[in-house]
This record gives C-alpha cells, structure tokens and sequence, in this order.
C-alpha cells in the first residue's frame, strides 16, 4: 500500500484515478482548489478513511507526506484555461514548481500530466515523443501549452540537477462518465446538444480531427507509468488512443447513438485549433504494454448513459 498525493484529484481525469488508486489498496490524499470542479465529484469517497482531501490552491507551497504524487492540477477545457490564462499559466508552472520542491523534500516520485498540446498545431503525424512541436507563444492557447512545456522543463531540470525521480505523460483528448457538464470540449459538448436535439456546434467545416482515449485506458496509463522502473522511465510517454476521427464524423457518430433529431451546425474555428491529431504510442506500448482497450463506440455509448442519467437529475 503506497501514500500517493493527487492533486487535482477532484477533477475529470483526478477523480477517475482517486478512486482507481483506492480501489487498488493505496492512501489517497486529494489537492484541490476547485478552480474547475466541485466538492460533488469526490463526496462519494469522502467516507473511504484511506482518502483524504486537502482545499488548496497549487501555486503555493504543500507539505504533504507521499511516496507518489501525481500532478493533475490545471484546468484542461479551452475554455476554462483561457478565461484565466495567468491563473493558468501559474498553476502550471508555480505547481509543478512547489509539487518538485515537496517531491525533494520527501524523495516522492512524481508524475506530471502533461499534454498533447506540447505539440501544438503539429507539422508530423502521428505525433512521437522526440518532436518538439509547433505552438503558438503568444496566442490564447498559450497560457495552457506554454504552461505545460514549462512544468515540463521543469521536472527534467529537476531530475538532471537534484536526482529527481520524474515521469512525463503527454495525454491527448480523454472523455468519458463525470466530464464536466459545460466544459466546453466537444465530446461533452456534442452529447450534451445531440440529447436536447439542439444544433451540433461545429467548428469550422469539422475536417479537424482529435484521437479520443476513454478515461479508465487513460487512468491505467497514468499507473503503468508511475510504476515503471529502468533506463527510460523518466522520458516523457504519450498516453491516448490512436483511433483518429474528424470532428464532423464524431458528431455523426453521436447523433445516431443518441436517436438525436440534432442537424449540424458550423460556428467558426478557434484561433490556433490545431489541424490534426493523433498519439503515437510505441513508446507506451513497448516501455509499459499498454494500450488503450476501449473502442470509441464502447466509450462513447457510456459517456452517453451517464450524460442521460445526469440529464434527468438536472431536468427534475
Ligand atoms: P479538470 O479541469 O477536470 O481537472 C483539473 C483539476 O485541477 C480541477 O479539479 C481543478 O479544480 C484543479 N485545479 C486547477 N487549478 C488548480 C490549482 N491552482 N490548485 C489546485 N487545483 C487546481 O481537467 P482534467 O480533464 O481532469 O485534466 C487533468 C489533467 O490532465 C490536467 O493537468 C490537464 O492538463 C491534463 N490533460 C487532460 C486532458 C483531457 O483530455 N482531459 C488532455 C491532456 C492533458
Ligand atoms: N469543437 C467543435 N465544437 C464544439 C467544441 C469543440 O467543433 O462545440 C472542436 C474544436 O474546435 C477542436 C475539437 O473540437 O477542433 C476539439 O476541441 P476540444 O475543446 O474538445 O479539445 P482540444 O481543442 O483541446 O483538443
């Protein structure tokens, strides 16, 4: 049984991975300001007496106990990272800043959630770890990938300098039960409108495309990894699916699992939306073997169920 630290922990990807991590036997404690989440998502754990939740705000300093901690803090939707960018770009880099410093200081092994986004709006596809990306420094979604290269910076400087013991996850698109209900991002969004039979917003013609990996592969992901030991661990690793889908054909795919009566509608593309998107995941597969198992079909019909059940709470 390990103490692991998640902060973020009450988040889409956090809560998944709080009550993975419980159910395999370990100590959680959960950090979380809120910024993006409410005390609902992890209320069902809070008479589990191996969890624990602390109210804080990363871009202070944390003196928490752990041998594992997970970094998950930051708001991940675009339009939950840009209504603050300062605020983002602070936890992102004072965060993963204060979580090295407490990870020193107790010899914890620490693991960043990093992103796709560290790729920006990529020249190669698929997209391997040794590309070091095409982002935009001064645009609006910099505050957030900006942000994440920094934390990245960071944990290997931290790694060369002070002996560090780091892992990298480089996520791309996650969806599934419990995303926030108006988050913005377009799985959440597209069920949300295909269940009130409301026109699908799509950004642009919608030949953009996105690789979705379903939380519980991703949360598997992000354990195999923390857990891995040897010459390459300490090297970032994307975590996501490789099934590639054009936005347009996702909100197809939601319409016909949803029995929605929802016509498409084209609403303009975001400034910088990257083009194309898709992991390569050799590197997971060979260092951790892992891949995802989830279908989007599979996923995307659970996501609708939840997105249902909730749908009713919200409509009594
Ligand atoms: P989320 O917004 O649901 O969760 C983020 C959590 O961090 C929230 O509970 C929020 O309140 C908390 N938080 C934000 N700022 C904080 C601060 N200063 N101090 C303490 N807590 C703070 O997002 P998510 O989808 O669960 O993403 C989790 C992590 O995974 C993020 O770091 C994100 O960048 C990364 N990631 C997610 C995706 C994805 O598709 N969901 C893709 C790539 C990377
Ligand atoms: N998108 C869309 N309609 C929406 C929300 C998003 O067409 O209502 C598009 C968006 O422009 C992008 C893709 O879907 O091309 C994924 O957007 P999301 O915000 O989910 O994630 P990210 O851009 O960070 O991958």
């Amino acid at each position: 049984m390990t103490r692991i630290l998640v902060t973020g922990g009450a988040g889409f990807i956090g809560s998944h991975l709080c009550r993975r991590l419980l159910a395999q036997g370990h100590t959680v404690i959960c950090a979380d300001n809120f910024r993006t989440s409410a005390a609902e998502s992890i209320a069902e754990l809070d008479d589990d007496p191996a969890f624990s939740f602390l109210h804080h705000d990363v871009t202070q300093p944390l003196h928490v106990e752990a041998e594992q901690i997970y970094n998950l803090a930051c708001p991940a939707s675009p339009i939950h990272y840009q209504n603050d960018p300062v605020a983002t770009l602070k936890t992102s880099v004072l965060g993963t800043l204060n979580v090295l410093e407490l990870a020193r200081a107790t010899g914890a092994r620490v693991l960043q959630a990093s992103t796709s986004e560290v790729y920006g709006d990529p020249q190669i596809h698929p997209q391997h770890e040794g590309y070091w990306g095409h982002v935009n420094p001064i645009g609006p979604r910099a505050c957030y990938d900006e942000g994440k290269r920094a934390a990245e910076t960071l944990m290997c400087d931290y790694h060369r300098q002070h002996g560090s013991e780091i892992r990298i996850a480089r996520i791309f698109n996650t969806y599934g039960p419990r995303m926030h209900w108006d988050d913005g991002r377009v799985v959440s969004n597209f069920i949300i409108q295909a269940l009130h039979d409301e026109a699908i917003t799509i950004g642009g013609d919608g030949s953009q495309s996105r690789s979705f990996c379903y939380v519980s592969d991703l949360v598997e992901g992000l354990i195999a990894l923390m857990n891995v030991t040897g010459p390459d661990a300490d090297r970032p690793v994307n975590l996501g699916n490789t099934h590639e889908v054009s936005i347009r054909d996702l909100a197809l795919r939601i319409i016909a699992l949803t029995g929605s009566a929802s016509v498409l509608e084209s609403i303009p593309l975001p400034t910088d939306d990257p083009r194309q998107r898709q992991p390569d995941i050799a590197r997971a597969e060979a260092l951790l073997g892992w891949s995802p198992r989830v279908t989007l079909e599979e996923g995307l019909k659970a996501t609708i169920v939840d997105f249902r059940a909730r749908k009713v709470l919200r409509d009594a």
